[in-house]
């Protein structure tokens, strides 16, 4: 249970399948990309599958804070990557 900070909503709800607050990526160096949309294929899950960290559905746009969010610059995961 948790309220996403950029849509406000609840991400364990089911009727949400992408985070509309999740627009752009803004880096420290004034880059701002377009945020990669989840796909199950790269976590080799089924292509139904939702995301197992923030519950949207496949093609949706990652809540904040998601472990499996990557990022749009390095492809690195985007909680922990170097870039910021
Ligand atoms: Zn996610
Ligand atoms: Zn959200
Ligand atoms: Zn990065």
């Amino acid at each position: 249970m948790a309220v996403c900070r950029m849509c406000h909503k609840e991400t364990s709800d089911v009727s949400i399948i992408t985070c509309e607050g999740n627009t752009q990526v803004q880096y420290p160096d004034g880059t701002v990309l377009k945020p990669i949309p989840y796909d199950p294929k790269t976590f080799h899950f089924p292509n139904w599958y939702r995301c197992p960290d923030c519950n949207v559905a496949p093609g949706g746009k990652h809540h904040s804070n998601c472990d499996n969010e990557h990022c749009p610059k390095c492809g690195g995961q985007l909680i922990s990557c170097d870039c910021f």
